[in-house]
């Protein structure tokens, strides 16, 4: 067996053998950033946690996610459609690539995503929870999440729960720029040992691997099993261990628990609700679905030095005047900005929200939401457990050209007041190269009304009394800021809600 599953306090499904039923108090499924952030917070708080995640692979090296590959491929295969066919038609399964960061969309692998991640990371802004047309609301507010933000903070080892230009102007020795219409935005990056959630630590020092949570490699969720408005246990299988070999499937046990919680990314999310056919009442599970579209090439051309003087042009790029990047000491943390364009700006112009690097570069904006944008399941089936695969059609609107096109010469107009010139290219030639970068959003959207969503302001399914969805899925709005950070602070506000519904009993 070329894959050391079975190690440490990690199990491994194919030795929980056919029939077996493994019982907890909360079963989360999906082992990236959304799943353990909720598990780790729930065993903290006393609670029972069992986290499986579908993957035969450990993870912690590029030659376990090299290896792990050819699994991704037999099991996330489907089609890509819509924008997707310009330059993205791989998107499902596209392969680790060592070199292009945006080569490598999803990850089946303990860790998930964050073996990847670039780690960027700064909270969603107020106005991405309100409700504005083409931008849809969220049942909760910005400071509804504030005190989860800031448990987030220690939790992904940031520097400081600070994110404001003035902090880091003082931190950085640098200066603040103005530009007419756009905001300054500071992001931390979470350091390089904190980034991968099957390898990291914890606050207290422990890892996945020792924190108690009853951890199975090697366990896909097949189906899930409602009884009335109630799930009774998930139908989960194991493959053949011989990871030099194509998987087959190997045991077929159940898990039963008293909640649920699906954190398998915002594709597979919405895959398994359709697969199981459950919180789709009202046609919401796999619409919505969003990205941050990134152009593949610079499309904003622009000298930072002609608009901005050395130290505003530090602030932007996060680096200390001796011309070093700045890093925190212990975790290396590092910072940098982007100018985006106002609160003010957005609601006036109604438009989403844009980033604009202090030198140019690519272009990043907030897709606004389609129900047109979305994940069905086709009549084909993968090839090692014979389920249905998906179809993901991504869609574009009219606002995402006008985010485009307005932002760009606003920012071109700023730029010029400084004396400095901007030069944007036009949208038909972008929207032929853009991808979705990472950042998978919507699918399972949060609503009050059962009519408009999938899960409620607690991230339950509507409908069902003991089912929750962690992720970006769960996302109305994308905002700008990339999604982690907040995936982290609402799977924290997810085990907070459990943990006060257990002790109700
Ligand atoms: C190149 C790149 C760079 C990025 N950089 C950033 C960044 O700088 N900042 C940022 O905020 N975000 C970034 N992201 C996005 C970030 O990686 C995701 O937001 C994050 O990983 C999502 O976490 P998650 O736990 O919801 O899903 P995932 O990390 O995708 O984890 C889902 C898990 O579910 C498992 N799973 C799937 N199906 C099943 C099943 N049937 N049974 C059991 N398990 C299953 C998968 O194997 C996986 O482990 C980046 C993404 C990419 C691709």
């Amino acid at each position: 067996m070329a894959n050391s599953i079975g190690t440490n306090s990690i199990r491994n499904g194919a030795d929980i053998p056919t029939g077996s039923v493994v019982k907890t108090q909360v079963c989360v499924v999906g082992s990236g950033p959304a799943g353990v952030t909720a598990a780790w917070h729930l065993k903290k708080a006393g609670i029972d946690v069992v986290l499986i995640e579908g993957s035969r692979f450990e993870s912690g090296t590029d030659a376990q996610r090299e290896a792990s590959w050819p699994d991704k491929t037999l099991l996330y295969a489907g089609e890509a459609t819509g924008v997707f066919k310009n330059i993205e038609p791989d998107f499902l399964i596209q392969p680790f690539s060592g070199q292009d960061s945006n080569a490598w969309e999803r990850e089946r692998i303990l860790g998930g995503t964050s073996a990847h991640w670039g780690g960027q990371s700064r909270p969603l802004s107020p106005i991405t929870f309100e409700a504005r047309p083409g931008y849809a609301g969220w049942p909760i507010s910005r400071a509804d999440l504030d005190a989860w933000y800031a448990q987030a903070v220690p939790f992904c080892a940031l520097y400081a729960n600070e994110f404001g230009a003035d902090f880091w102007a003082g931190v950085l020795q640098a200066e603040v720029p103005s530009l007419a219409g756009f905001d300054i935005e500071m992001y931390q990056f979470v350091g390089e040992d904190y980034r991968n959630f099957a390898t990291r630590t914890f606050p207290d020092g422990s890892t996945l691997a020792d924190c108690g949570i009853d951890v199975i490699l090697n366990a896909s969720l097949l189906g899930i099993e409602p009884a009335g408005g109630h799930v009774r246990r998930i139908r989960v299988a194991s493959m053949t261990t011989d990871t030099t070999q194509p998987p087959k499937p190997a045991t077929r046990f159940h898990i039963e628990a008293d909640a649920y919680i699906l954190a398998c990314g915002a594709v597979a999310n919405a895959h398994q609700l359709l697969l199981s056919n459950i919180g789709n009442e009202h046609d919401q599970v796999g619409r919505y679905f969003m990205c941050h579209p990134l152009s593949s090439d610079r499309v904003v051309f622009v000298d930072a030095d002609s608009y901005l003087s050395p130290p505003q042009v530090r602030l932007m790029n996060g680096k200390l005047p001796s011309g070093d990047d700045w890093r925190a000491p212990g975790t290396n943390v590092n910072v940098n900005a982007r100018f985006v364009p106002s609160e003010e700006v957005q609601r006036h112009e109604g438009i989403g929200a844009c980033w604009f690097w202090a030198g140019g570069g690519q272009c990043y904006f907030e897709m606004a939401s389609n129900p047109d944008s979305r994940i069905t399941l086709l009549d084909t089936v993968d090839e090692v457990f014979g389920l249905p695969q998906a179809r993901i059609d991504w869609q574009l609107s009219a606002f995402d050209q006008k985010t485009y096109e307005v932002t760009g010469a606003l920012y071109s107009a700023a730029v010029a007041a400084h004396g400095g010139s901007a030069s944007i290219t036009p949208w038909p030639q972008v929207v032929a190269q853009l991808t979705v970068n990472g950042h998978h959003i919507g699918t399972t959207r949060m609503s009050e009304d059962p009519a408009d969503g999938v899960v409620d302001a607690n991230l339950k399914v509507h409908g069902i009394d003991n089912l929750y969805v962690a992720g970006s899925s769960v996302f109305p709005s994308t905002g700008i800021s990339n999604p982690t950070f907040t995936i982290i602070a609402l799977s924290i506000r997810l085990a907070d809600h459990l943990r006060q519904r257990f002790a109700m009993r």
